[in-house]
């Protein structure tokens, strides 16, 4: 399968890059895992505004779904008068609610499910296209979940938000590529439950015995290579920053 980093920036965009926003591909199948502040215009260079067959939002924070709301005009009012299919949108309870109160005025309270088809989120395992997928709740302030995707024999992992947690080690558990959230630094921001520093998510990758460590949600104001330099310290395997644009095959 095919990883493409549409957005990697933590928490607010940098001038390098959107949000968070990951695409995955194998067998022609497209799935988005979350759409963060600008990731909607960086998937374009991408794919087709109306190429995706899936959507997971790993939780209901604005970096990672706020561009739903363009995404959800972008399929209600197409500009061929058409209106788009609804898609899968795999999300935390009350993702319907949120992002129509982000929007502000949609037609009717129930418009975004006519263009989105949304199904709660739940530590589950199940098939989509040529994937299987597991997910499993984080550790994170709301209700935030991580994933897993395989295809083939091949594997990756998506911290989405998170804490330290074992639910995310099971998830990542000798996955091929884990992309894990290294949002705060060692040593300087010490809040339990609510984000990894560099040094855990190495310390996870670790202990997964992941093949390949991917930090990501790496906030404009942190460090990311003082970061790298912990997880390194930690993990001996190869481990890199995240970078707009990234491809990796899996
Ligand atoms: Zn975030
Ligand atoms: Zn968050």
């Amino acid at each position: 399968m095919k990883l493409t980093v549409v957005g990697c920036s933590g928490s607010f965009p940098s001038a390098e890059s959107a949000c968070s926003s990951y695409l995955v591909e194998a067998d022609g199948f497209r799935l988005l895992l979350d759409m963060g502040n600008g990731a909607l215009g960086e998937l374009q260079r991408h794919i087709g505004l109306y190429d995706l067959d899936a959507i997971f939002l790993s939780h209901l924070h604005a970096d990672h779904c706020i561009d739903m709301c363009g995404y959800f005009v972008a399929r209600y009012y197409r500009h061929d008068g058409g209106r788009c299919d609804a898609i899968p949108v795999y999300a935390p309870e009350g993702a319907e609610q949120r992002l129509t109160t982000a929007y502000a005025d949609t037609p009717s309270p129930s418009s975004m499910s006519e263009v989105f088809d949304f199904r709660t989120l739940t530590t589950d395992s199940f098939e989509l296209g040529p994937f299987t997928l597991r997910t499993a709740k984080v550790c994170h302030p709301v209700e935030a979940y991580g994933i897993r995707v395989e295809h083939e024999g091949r594997s990756l992992a998506y911290s989405g938000d998170t804490g330290v947690c074992d639910a995310l080690h099971d998830l990542a558990d000798g996955v091929d590529l884990f992309l894990c959230e290294a949002s705060f630094t060692h040593g300087k921001e010490d809040i339990p439950e609510l984000h990894l520093n560099g040094r855990e998510a190495g310390a996870h990758a670790a202990r997964a015995g992941a093949g390949r460590l991917v930090l990501t949600h790496i906030p404009p104001w942190t460090d990311g290579e003082r970061n790298l330099a912990d997880a390194r310290a930690v993990y001996t395997g190869p481990a890199e920053l995240a970078r707009a644009g990234a491809v990796y095959e899996v």
